[in-house]
């Protein structure tokens, strides 16, 4: 195995994702901290409920892990995480670094809230593709679903959405909304949110629910729901929603333990647990990444090469 495939400290992947490709994630906020506390947040709940910026990691670390990993070459290299990636105070510095040492685009997926922050929103001017979210089309449902932060307000936040759009020319600002049974997916809130992405004007609006174990006991909206409200919101809609993660989760799961098993017998490398998997490197190393986080394995380095082991 080669450096390209070890996970470095705030950077993962390349990982498959269906908007994005091949991408590169930097984690630049501490789990949990979050502007919000989404009701179907797959991290988990929010220890650290701040819209307070801070510098966690220095921009420099993260530009040299990454030019580590840029022989993978990915599709994207996405700002995002374990919680609000804006909330990093270098992300402006971040990405201008970034886009002097690479033209991968640049992706940020965020909640949206800090984008009533001039500041915050001039930073994301310089990423290619940016996915923010809205999950209400009020003040009462925004508090039910998000749990935002003291101090952010329903309208503050959908007025950062469309100040952003003014000022961000590209065309891939696409809108993530996720919908929940009995909060978000009835007639009157679905007419809401559409006069508000009228006003947002994204590039595309791309309709999600719960298909992965969440923060709280939240219930997904049908495929056939989604379709409909899909209409609702314009040509630009699509769903994205992925019916059979769960199904998906559960095999994960299967060949993780695998892993630990194979492990158990003796340390292996990227490659011995592909060829024992079956499986394609990159699917491999996604499972090895995730028990890497989970503290079930860990790299150790052997005359030049990285192998697995058990903790
Ligand atoms: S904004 Fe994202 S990270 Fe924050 S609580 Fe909601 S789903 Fe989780």
């Amino acid at each position: 195995m080669n450096d390209e495939t070890q996970r470095t400290g705030h950077i993962f992947g390349p990982v498959p994702s269906r908007r994005l490709g091949r991408s590169l994630g930097i984690d630049l906020i501490p789990h949990k901290t979050c502007t919000y506390d989404c009701l179907y947040c797959q991290v988990g709940h929010t220890t650290d409920k701040t819209a307070a910026r801070k510098t966690w990691v220095s921009v420099d670390e993260i530009i040299a892990e990454l030019k580590e990993k840029l022989s993978s070459r990915p599709d994207c290299i996405t700002l995002s995480g374990s919680g609000e990636p804006t909330l990093f105070a270098g992300c402006g510095e971040l990405i201008k670094k970034i886009k002097q040492i690479t033209d991968i685009p640049v992706a940020v997926i965020t909640n949206g809230s800090m984008l009533s922050d001039k500041q915050v929103r001039s930073e994301l001017l310089d990423a290619d593709i940016v996915v923010p979210s809205l999950d209400a089309g009020d003040e009462e449902i925004f508090q039910k679903i998000n749990k935002p932060a003291a101090g952010i307000t329903f309208d503050e936040m959908l007025k950062g959405l469309i100040d952003f759009r003014s000022e961000f020319k590209k065309d891939k600002y696409w809108l993530e909304v996720f919908f929940i049974v009995d909060l978000n997916d009835d007639d009157a809130q679905v007419e809401k949110m559409a006069a508000c992405i009228k006003k947002i004007a994204p590039d595309k609006i791309q309709l999600n629910t719960v298909t992965r174990p969440p923060a709280d006991d939240v219930k997904p909206v049908s495929r056939e729901r989604l379709a409909e409200i899909a209409e609702k919101f314009g040509k630009n809609a699509e769903v994205i929603a992925d019916f059979k993660a769960g199904q998906a989760d559960s095999e994960f799961n299967a060949k993780d333990d695998d892993i630990v098993e194979m492990l158990k017998r003796r340390p292996c490398s990227l490659e011995d647990v592909a060829a024992g998997l079956k499986t394609p490197m990159n699917e491999a190393l996604k499972h090895i990444e995730s028990l890497i986080k989970a503290g079930k394995i860990e790299a150790v380095r052997q005359n030049g090469k990285i192998y697995y082991k058990v903790v």
